[in-house]
């Protein structure tokens, strides 16, 4: 009798300490999810007669989701620190551009931006910043997500300087609101789409240089983003 008391009292201890630990382990340790998008490489994947040389992103409804959204605004904050001449009004403007096209979409407020900052992408920090910094090759841009359950608590983005930027879609350069327009997605709880019929759709999973269509968002991506937050 005394030992099997003695059992128990250990074997629910131990199961106390075992959801302690995991509590614990949930409120403080959340998950990141880090998506990066990596740079079209023209021909070898995709060939010319899968993809509609006409935008059909009016009519394309397709979307998916990540498991996990903002349940509050994200509050987000610009570095605006560049190498190609950007003044920061500009770079301002172009970011604040992208994230509006997705924020015009719905009546919820998805976005607020809360100025310039010195701060770094890529570290939880309880900022969400948006900047340009080495990656490595063959990543145009990354978006680190921080969760808890279906809970964005946290999301940078990471503009790769591997590559030229460009504010005016110019050829053999990244186009800052084409990709910001992309990432936005991926804040918004967008996941990247890959097969040809979505190629004019903003949440398409590959970009190339010069490429501006991506700033305005296909009916698959308005779609989706309801889906989340609502007309
Ligand atoms: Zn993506």
């Amino acid at each position: 009798m005394g030992t099997k008391r003695i059992v128990s009292v250990g074997l629910a201890v131990l199961l106390l300490l075992s959801l302690a630990a995991l509590f614990f382990s949930v409120s403080t340790s959340p998950h990141l999810m880090i998506v990066e998008w990596s740079i079209e490489h023209s021909g070898s994947r995709i060939t010319l007669y899968q993809i509609s040389s006409e935008d059909n992103s009016n009519i394309t409804d397709v979307f998916k989701l990540l498991p996990f959204h903002w349940y509050a605004t994200a509050e987000y904050y610009i570095n605006p620190k560049n190498k190609y001449g950007f003044s920061t009004d500009a770079v301002v403007s172009a970011i604040t551009a992208a994230v509006n096209t997705w924020d015009s979409q719905t009546s919820a407020a998805v976005f607020s931006y809360k100025g310039t900052t010195s701060r770094s992408a890529g570290k939880r920090d309880g900022y969400n910043v948006i900047d340009w910094g080495p990656y490595r090759a063959g990543v145009i841009a990354v978006t680190y997500i921080w969760y808890v359950g279906d809970m964005i608590i946290e999301t940078d983005t990471r503009m790769n300087t591997y590559y030229k930027w460009s504010l005016s879609g110019e050829a053999k350069k990244m186009d800052v609101q084409n990709i910001m327009t992309h990432e936005f997605g991926h804040w918004c709880g967008l996941d990247d789409l890959y097969d040809a019929e979505c190629y004019w759709l903003t949440m398409y999973g590959y970009a190339d240089y010069g490429e501006t269509y991506k700033r305005t968002l296909g009916l698959g991506d308005i779609l989706g983003l309801k889906c989340i937050y609502g007309e």
